[in-house]
């Protein structure tokens, strides 16, 4: 196996690794020895947020790994992210100043000085949401966060900083696989330089969060037609798994795969060995269903 150590740029010129570990539904029992065990496995990105409740374990795991590896903070890219309030779950969105107290929260949570890169988690902050990006700016002058950007924002939502005359995100991490592809929205990123992330790149597999209790929404159509992957990756001789990550880094999306399982672990960084073909590329692009599935609850970029 050879971990792929591949970069990308984000829109303020840091690297940020192509292949990070995802850590949501990741328990508090499980992400110390999960995180510090993808760290040694040659996972240089570790992305968590509040809202997955596990960051005082993924920071043990984080601490845990580079005792491990002996490697430096600094060889780690750590992803946080703020959760902004939802005003539709009676949750009142976050004002500028408990945006700036809730990273130091989450930096405290997870044993950390920065983080690499802080995120919106999703654009429900409503009439904060500007406050909110504004908070975010400082935190990035006070050195809390190395880099900033967003989560689940629509076009509509990344405008609204630009009309505010605001500096605009790094990055926004994004559903992308190829059932959601959202090509406007990309190109539109692409002409802001705003960098894609990619999460749940795995969601056509038949093995994507099959346990109780995960949320997910995907169709029956989709269900009925997991298998299209399953022969374009026997071509390469790679797992399903290999051939939608593959899929994500050869568009340029840094992509963030969780397994609590050891081998798929490995194999989830093991992408540097094939190239998915012009012709294949090409037939994935016509796969494209539209919106995620990921949140159960509704499509979070649809906030208002
Ligand atoms: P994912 O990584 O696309 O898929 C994880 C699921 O696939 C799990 O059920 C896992 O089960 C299974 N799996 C993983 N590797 C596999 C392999 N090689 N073969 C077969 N099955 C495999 O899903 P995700 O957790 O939704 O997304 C990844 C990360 O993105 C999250 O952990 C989180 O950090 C981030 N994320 C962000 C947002 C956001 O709103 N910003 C939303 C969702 C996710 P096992 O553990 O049993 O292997």
């Amino acid at each position: 196996m050879t971990a792929m150590q591949q970069t990308f740029r984000l829109n303020d010129d840091t690297a940020i690794p192509a292949v990070g570990f995802g850590t949501y539904l990741v328990s508090n029992d499980d992400a110390p020895e999960a995180v510090s065990s993808a760290i040694s496995n040659g996972y240089r990105h570790i992305d968590t947020a509040a809202a997955y409740q596990n960051e005082e374990a993924v920071g043990a795991g984080i601490r845990a790994g580079l005792q491990a590896t002996g490697l430096a903070r600094d060889a780690i890219f750590v992803t946080a992210k703020l959760w902004p309030g939802n005003p539709a779950w009676g949750d009142t969105p976050k004002s500028h100043d408990q945006t700036v107290a809730e990273c130091d929260a989450s930096l405290a949570k997870l044993g950390l000085d920065y983080t690499d890169l802080y995120l919106i988690h999703a654009p429900y902050g409503g009439p904060e949401r500007i406050a909110q990006w504004r908070a975010l700016l400082e935190l990035k002058q006070m050195g809390k966060a190395r880099s900033i950007g967003v989560s689940n924002f629509n076009q509509g939502h990344l405008d609204e900083i630009k009309l505010a005359g605001l500096p605009m995100p790094d990055a926004n991490q994004i559903e992308l696989h190829p059932w959601s592809q959202k090509p406007e929205l990309i190109s539109y990123m692409t002409e802001n330089g705003i960098a894609p992330i990619a999460y749940s790149s795995l969601v056509p597999l038949s093995t994507w969060r099959t346990q109780e209790g995960q949320d997910s929404a995907k169709t029956d159509a989709m269900k009925a037609d997991e298998s299209v992957f399953t022969q374009m990756a026997a071509k390469y001789g790679v797992s399903e798994a290999q051939l939608l990550l593959r899929w994500g880094v050869q568009n340029g999306y840094a992509v963030l795969p969780k397994s609590l399982n050891p081998d798929r672990m490995r194999q989830n960084i093991d992408l540097a060995g094939f190239q998915i073909d012009d012709a294949d590329i090409a037939s994935i692009k016509t796969m494209d269903r539209g919106e995620g599935v990921a949140w159960a609850s509704g499509d979070p970029s649809t906030a208002a």
